[in-house]
């Protein structure tokens, strides 16, 4: 299959680029969780592009959404704010929510009000999500939340968490769970930090001590939310950003790496590890092409959102390690703003890309099991 753009795509991502450029001209904002600039963004329709009209999106495709996804990180463009919201609790919704819901949550989505973290993974449930114990227990017009969530990215800034709840603890364990869209600021919601090894403050944990959610943020049937969750990791899998996370430092590497062969001082394992990570990373292009053209015809990829989202988080650790091998020693040096500082943080950070969003070893379950029709082990 050979993957082409029109010509109205290719004029979208350079629309991009242009205001990308201008608006990330000079100093690049540290933090990514930037409403300010989501708001911007919101203003020109961006947020939700791919969502339909009747609901205030542009109804463009899923290739659009993925140029757009590309050129935002290609550009470094902060995206924490609305990223989360937009990948996953938007489709979810449009899936699965009331009218009501979508009239007033995808509106607040597009105009960058509102910003969701995500809470799945439990203390004892992360690859087994089905095991989650957070309980909801109704009570008149609410539920009634109490439990824990760890590894929760964000849920220090965000103001809404997707939040994953057993409603019946009776039921098999797949079947008593429902989605529930909770307010991170009511009372009984306890947001610890947690330091990642890059000494990063991403992800927390997150206590609920008798919070109440009213029944109408709950999206989707009662104790049916394990349906919802299937789609909704497929959205987490299916998008560019893992592979092209690092692709702008890669690109830093392979001016340094130019400049060492120029010199004559590039040694040359790593100047063909240098050219197979070229390769590679095209390669990987092409994965994600293949699941945002799936998503375009209305599809939801399953088993090939597993495997781009496995090839890219491998490819960066490939990369990483390798750029740490052209820098040597320099590699690891901390001094902010030289390109050994970013190489380290993103040979550090790339650890965690293959365990995020469902480890690798789940995903080669899911392409062994749903891809090649292997049977469960
Ligand atoms: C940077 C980062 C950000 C994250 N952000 C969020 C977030 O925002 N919200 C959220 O809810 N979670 C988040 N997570 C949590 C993440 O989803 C889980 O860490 C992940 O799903 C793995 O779960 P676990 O840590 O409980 O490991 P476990 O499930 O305990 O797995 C331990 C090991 O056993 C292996 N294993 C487990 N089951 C199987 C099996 N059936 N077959 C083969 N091997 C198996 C795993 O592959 C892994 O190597 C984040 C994690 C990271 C690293």
């Amino acid at each position: 299959m050979r993957f082409s753009f029109t010509s109205e795509q290719n004029a979208f991502r350079q629309e991009l680029r242009d205001f990308l450029a201008t608006e990330l001209e000079g100093e690049r904002p540290l933090d990514s969780f930037d409403q300010a600039f989501s708001k911007k963004l919101a203003k020109k329709g961006w947020i939700g592009l791919a969502w339909p009209k009747e609901y205030g999106g542009h109804g463009l495709g899923a290739i659009e959404q993925m140029i757009y996804t590309e050129e935002m990180i290609l550009h470094e463009a902060p995206r924490g704010f609305h990223f989360t919201a937009e990948r996953q609790v938007g489709p979810s919704l449009i899936r699965h929510g009331t009218e009501e819901q979508k009239r007033q949550w995808l509106t607040d989505i597009m105009q960058a009000d509102v910003s969701f973290a995500l809470g799945l993974s439990e203390p004892e449930a992360g690859s087994d999500l089905a095991a989650v114990k957070t309980r909801a227990v109704r009570d008149g017009d609410d539920y009634v939340v109490n439990g824990q969530k760890i590894w929760t990215s964000g849920a220090h800034q965000a103001d809404h968490i997707w939040l994953v709840v057993r409603t019946d603890p009776d039921a098999p364990k797949h079947r008593g769970i429902s989605c529930l869209m909770a307010d991170l600021k009511a009372p009984g919601v306890t947001v610890r930090p947690l330091h990642d090894m890059t000494y990063g403050h991403h992800f927390n944990e997150v206590f609920f001590e008798d919070v109440r959610v009213p029944v109408d943020r709950r999206v989707g049937e009662e104790n049916m939310g394990w349906y919802i969750l299937a789609e909704h990791l497929d959205f987490e899998r299916s998008g560019i950003e893992r592979l092209v996370d690092l692709e702008r430092l890669f690109r830093r590497v392979m001016d340094e790496g130019r400049r060492r062969a120029k010199e004559g001082t590039l040694d040359p394992a790593v100047r063909s590890k240098l050219a197979e990570l070229c390769i590679e990373v095209e390669v990987g292009r092409l994965m994600c092409y293949r699941v945002a053209w799936l998503q375009s015809v209305g599809r939801v990829p399953n088993y090939e959102a597993s495997m781009a989202k496995v090839y890219g988080t491998e490819w960066s650790q490939r990369m990483t390690a390798a750029a740490m091998n052209l820098l040597g020693m320099n590699g690891a040096a901390m001094k902010e703003g030289t390109i050994g500082d970013s190489v380290r943080h993103g040979y550090l950070n790339a650890v965690s890309r293959t365990i995020a969003g469902g480890t690798s070893e789940i995903q080669r379950n899911i392409m062994a099991t749903r891809g090649l029709g292997l049977p469960r082990s």
